[in-house]
């Protein structure tokens, strides 16, 4: 679904490119404080949520599969005013706490202690009734002057007469990035750009801020994951929410853990999320490896689910749903420092998972930069 703001609205006061966690966090938080300007949230996805995103089914209306992240991941209880984002959520329901089973796996097959992973460490939350609801919510509560356009990647920025000119003739004042695409190198191969939209746009020396950013997301590696969606008949209530794979197991199989989705109808969605093995991606390469992924993660699971007879019985009747390359922008290396979050002299801004804090790389992380963005714009 495209929203295009009417011609009224093509100039707005800040345009945030991606509607996951990060730019509906920032969005709802600006509101909680205050800001009265007019907010434009770009997202190449069909709807808010981003890697906490939700699939649906067309010709499934009661099917709902958390096929990115299946929690939120909090290494501490939400403090301060990321809990004044956050409480609000808990109070309506939107948020629960996770208390499904995550049960870990070794290399051979046998059930053990989940692995110490930073994901696992904290408390952790679902969203209710999908992982999507989050994201929805956040959108909702940046109220009606906040509007979004989905389906729309951007793949061009300009700087002119103090506005950021984005495509279709709209304008904004400031501008916030919550992927680092538009900043990376890593752009040019895997999606066939040209140049990197932000470098093209603020010439090299114009902003020591936005060169120094720049330079450290230049610099930052990125892995992706091959999450592979299974639909499975009936099963009964006694089975994990996630399986994480040992150190040991997930190098043996290119695995990182299997989740579990029961559906309103007892129906269960599996996903398997698949590590990257190192294969160039690029427009063309792509089709071939989600091909290769779907046939080395099935073969896979035959072995991993024997713990489970339930499920290795129900794989033959498994249904494919296919394969989802994610995270580009699932970071590993250093984060982006908090104090190149905001460039004051090019009015633009950064916020996501990747930017420096206890909460790096996972849904806290993206929260809580949104919020400290949040702060500097205020
Ligand atoms: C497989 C997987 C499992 C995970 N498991 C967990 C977990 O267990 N616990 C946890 O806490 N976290 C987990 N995470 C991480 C968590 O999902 C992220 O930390 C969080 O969702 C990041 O939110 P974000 O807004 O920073 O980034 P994103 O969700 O990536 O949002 C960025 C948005 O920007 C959009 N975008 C990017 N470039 C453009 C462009 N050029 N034009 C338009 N739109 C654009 C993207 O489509 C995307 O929607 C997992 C992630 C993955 C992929």
């Amino acid at each position: 679904m495209t929203v295009v703001p009417d011609s009224s609205h093509l100039d707005v006061d800040l345009a945030v490119i991606g509607a996951g966690l990060a730019g509906t966090g920032l969005a709802a938080s600006l509101r909680q404080r205050g800001f009265d300007g007019t907010i434009l949230l770009l997202e190449a996805g069909r709807g808010p949520g981003g890697r906490a995103a939700s699939r649906r089914r067309r010709d499934d209306s009661l099917w709902r599969l958390d096929h990115g992240a299946p929690c939120f991941s909090f290494s501490q209880p939400p403090q301060g005013l990321l809990a004044e984002l956050w409480n609000p959520l808990m109070e309506k329901g939107i948020v629960q706490p996770d208390r499904g089973l995550v049960v870990g796996l070794s290399a051979a097959g046998s059930i053990v202690d989940p692995p110490d992973h930073p994901l696992l460490q904290g408390p952790r939350f679902r969203g209710v009734p999908t992982m999507a609801s989050v994201p929805e919510a956040l959108l909702k509560a940046a109220g009606s002057k906040t509007q979004g356009a989905f389906g729309e990647r951007i793949s061009s920025l300009r700087r002119e007469d103090g506005w950021w000119c984005l495509s279709g003739q709209r304008r904004a004042r400031s501008l916030v990035v919550t992927g680092n695409l538009l900043a990376h190198p890593r752009s040019l191969a895997m999606l066939g750009w040209r140049d990197v939209p932000l470098r093209s746009a603020v010439p090299l020396h114009v902003d020591p801020c936005f060169d120094a950013a720049l330079e450290q997301i230049s610099e930052m590696r990125a892995s992706v994951r091959w999450n592979l969606m299974l639909e499975l008949p009936r099963c009964s209530d006694h089975l994990p929410r996630q399986i994480w794979l040992t150190p040991e197991a997930q190098a043996k199989f290119g695995i990182e853990r299997i989740v579990l989705h029961r559906q309103q109808d007892h129906r269960l969605g599996l996903v398997v999320h698949g590590l990257d093995d190192g294969s160039p991606i690029t427009p063309a390469s792509q089709p071939g490896l989600l091909v290769e992924q779907e046939s080395r993660q099935r073969k896979a699971l035959t072995e991993l689910l024997l713990p489970w007879p339930e499920l290795a019985q129900s794989l033959a009747l498994a249904r494919c749903l296919g394969v989802m390359r994610w995270g580009a922008s699932q970071p590993l290396d250093a984060p982006l420092a908090n104090s190149l979050q905001w460039c004051e002299s090019s009015a633009v801004g950064f916020c996501g998972d990747w930017i420096a804090g206890p909460g790096f790389g996972m849904a806290e992380g993206a929260l809580q930069s949104a919020v400290d963005l949040a702060t500097e714009l205020i």
